[in-house]
């Protein structure tokens, strides 16, 4: 399928996203690039052509398998998250690759986006998806996103959209010094976390309740 004939809501799709970026304003979302970038991403395209409507509420959506696409609010949250330190943050990886809306986001604000998926389905139509709007520079794996990318390490930063019930060791250990992780950890009740590495070990900060799919061992 051909994505790029398929912004077929033309003005309406854009006043919408307008509105939703001025949402996420008035929910405190501070950085500008992150908010030029969404209001550049055409989120419609990443969901079902049934719910295309919705894809510019400020709320997560279906995405099949059993996963959502995650909320607006949260995906700029945790993409500020990530971009606020002095460090560079050149090398990121993406654990849940899921719809790839949120990897279309990454590839926009750094230089390359490593992203991990268990489920090979999600992965092949987030790839194509991706290839067909023309976002080049990401690289896909289909694996266990608790084991990171160890040929690719360190990263300057890691975000993980699917929650770990605790701190994910393995992501931590593949931290630059200087990288932060953003992940949501937790079962029932879930926090988002921010997790920073530095020359003398890791410093940890808890931010707000949020929702996630939990995150599942092994791929398929
Ligand atoms: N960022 C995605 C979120 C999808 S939901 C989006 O906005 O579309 C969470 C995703 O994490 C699902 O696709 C799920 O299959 C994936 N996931 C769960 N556990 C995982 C693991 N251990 N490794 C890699 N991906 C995982």
């Amino acid at each position: 399928m051909d994505y790029r004939n398929k912004e077929g809501i033309g003005m309406t799709s854009m006043r919408t996203r307008r509105r939703l970026i001025e949402r996420l304003e008035s929910r405190g979302i501070r950085n500008q690039r992150v908010l030029d970038v969404m209001m550049n991403t055409p989120r419609h395209l990443f969901v079902d052509e049934t719910i295309r409507h919705k894809a510019y509420e400020d709320t997560a959506l279906p995405i099949g398998f059993n996963q959502t696409i995650s909320q607006p609010f949260i995906v700029a949250l945790m993409t500020e998250m990530l971009l606020d330190t002095d460090a560079p943050v050149n090398k990121v990886l993406e654990i849940g690759t899921g719809c790839g809306y949120q990897t279309a986001v990454l590839s926009q604000l750094v230089k390359w986006v490593f992203t991990v998926e268990r489920v090979r389905g999600l992965q092949d139509e987030a790839k194509n998806r991706l290839a067909d709007l023309r976002y080049r520079n990401i690289s896909y794996m289909n694996a266990d996103g608790f084991l990171g990318w160890e040929s690719n390490q360190p990263f300057d930063g890691i975000i993980v959209t699917a929650a770990p019930e605790e701190n994910p060791p393995h992501l931590m250990e593949q931290l630059s010094v200087g990288g932060r992780l953003v992940v949501p950890v937790g079962t029932e009740e879930q926090h988002l976390k921010v997790i920073a590495r530095s020359a003398g070990g890791y410093t940890e900060e808890r931010h707000e309740p949020v929702r996630f799919v939990p995150m599942l061992q092994g791929r398929e």
